[in-house]
């Protein structure tokens, strides 16, 4: 009753603080100044149909205003009149209108109906109903169609699965303009050795290229935001290492837990070397427990010239014991010299040649193999929370 009551009173409050905002107080005022007949309509419309509806904040409903900065997006997102555009979590249509403006055809995917609605509504009154799909359905939970172009202001809130779904999903695109939390676009942006490099990072830029293309301020928004925005451009990779992604997310996933420890540090810690060793076991019995038993040593170089005697090599009956597996480890890491490496310093090729070693030592990060089609949401949850 308490909790129902929190929700209730919490409704209220961005109820009460959009209508106090719609009908001009100092930070409307900002707008008026504001000499654009564009952002003027904008407003008239949400005063008429937005002050119906309570804006979610468990939804990340902040609706973007500015029609500047909406002009922008879109201005940035280099559309072709040929263009399908993905947009994910259209709200009561503010850039969607805009986008309509210039591509041939908008699919937008939104969780609420009582947003679908009204969001109808603003395309019918403009005739553009033709060139509009909506989905209503959760955008992690639904396949995307084809498209060319994601462009978008997104709930924050599923920034990373998002994102992930974006740049490792099945469906080729050109690019990706996303609103983005300004510290989530910061992580995005960083490089190898930047305090905010981290596994969002280093896995999204494994399979593309990310652009900073502004900031945007949270007084652009309605109902303000506590945080600030950034918009970002990805685009896919033209080339992309051939690795396994999921092996790599939960390769990334084991390394970068303590980002700044030394791989060393890392890999000796108790619990996470048994879960690796069990995933060994596991994954020895599946495979009839040729993993391990069929590594033996040889001395031929294979084709990166490494011999195989630098990569450690172990029966399964060694698997099973935890102090031997932890010096296999340890001899991985040695043998590539990564021992006292961190690996928010690493660039991928270094990250990619240690899950090299690893795998040809038959030590794998990735746990069950998964069906196809689920495939995209096995990548998507592995990135989240980041
Ligand atoms: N793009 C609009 C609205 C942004 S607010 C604008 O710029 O004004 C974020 C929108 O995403 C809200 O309409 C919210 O209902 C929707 N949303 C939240 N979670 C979602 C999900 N999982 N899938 C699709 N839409 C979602």
């Amino acid at each position: 009753m308490l909790d129902r009551i929190k929700i209730l009173s919490s409704k209220l409050i961005i109820r009460q603080h959009f209508l106090r905002r719609s009908f001009g107080t100092k930070s409307t005022r900002r707008f008026n100044n504001v000499k654009d007949e564009e952002y003027n309509k904008v407003r008239r419309k949400t005063e008429n149909k937005e002050a119906q509806i309570y804006l979610l904040k468990s939804r990340g409903q902040h609706l973007l205003m500015n029609p500047r900065v909406l002009n922008s997006i879109v201005q940035k997102s280099n559309i072709l009149p040929t263009d399908t555009v993905l947009e994910i979590g259209p709200g009561t249509g503010n850039l969607t209108l805009k986008l309509l403006e210039v591509a041939q055809k908008v699919i937008a995917i939104e969780i609420d109906k009582r947003m679908v609605e009204i969001l109808h509504k603003r395309v019918s009154e403009r005739g553009l109903q033709d060139r509009l799909t909506v989905i209503c359905q959760d955008a992690l939970k639904t396949e995307f169609p084809q498209f060319d172009l994601m462009v978008a202001n997104i709930p924050y809130g599923i920034s990373s699965p998002l994102v992930a779904k974006l740049v490792y999903g099945k469906n080729s695109y050109r690019s990706g303009t996303l609103l983005l939390q300004k510290e989530f676009a910061r992580r995005l942006l960083a490089n190898p050795g930047d305090s905010e490099f981290n596994r969002l990072a280093v896995n999204v830029k494994l399979v593309a290229d990310v652009e900073f293309v502004m900031n945007v301020s949270k007084k652009d928004f309605l109902p303000c935001p506590k945080v600030d925005s950034s918009v970002v451009k990805i685009y896919p990779k033209t080339e992309i290492p051939k690795v396994d992604y999921e092996e790599w997310c939960a390769f990334t996933r084991t390394c970068f837990t303590k980002k700044n420890k030394t791989l060393g540090a890392i890999f000796k810690q108790k619990r996470m070397l048994m879960e690796l060793m069990k995933l060994q076991e596991t994954k020895g019995d599946e495979e009839k427990n040729t993993l391990y038993s069929d590594y033996h040593v040889n001395d031929t170089e294979d084709e990166d010239g490494l011999s195989n005697e630098d990569i450690v090599n172990f029966s399964s009956d060694v698997g099973k014991d935890l102090t031997l597996f932890r010096e296999i480890i340890n001899d991985i890491l040695r043998s590539g010299g990564f021992e006292d490496k961190r690996s928010s310093k690493l660039s991928h090729k270094e990250l990619l040649d240690l899950l090299s070693l690893f795998n040809r030592a038959r030590i794998c990060f990735h746990g069950q193999v998964n069906p196809k089609d689920e495939s995209d949401a096995e990548l998507a949850s592995s990135f989240g929370p980041l």
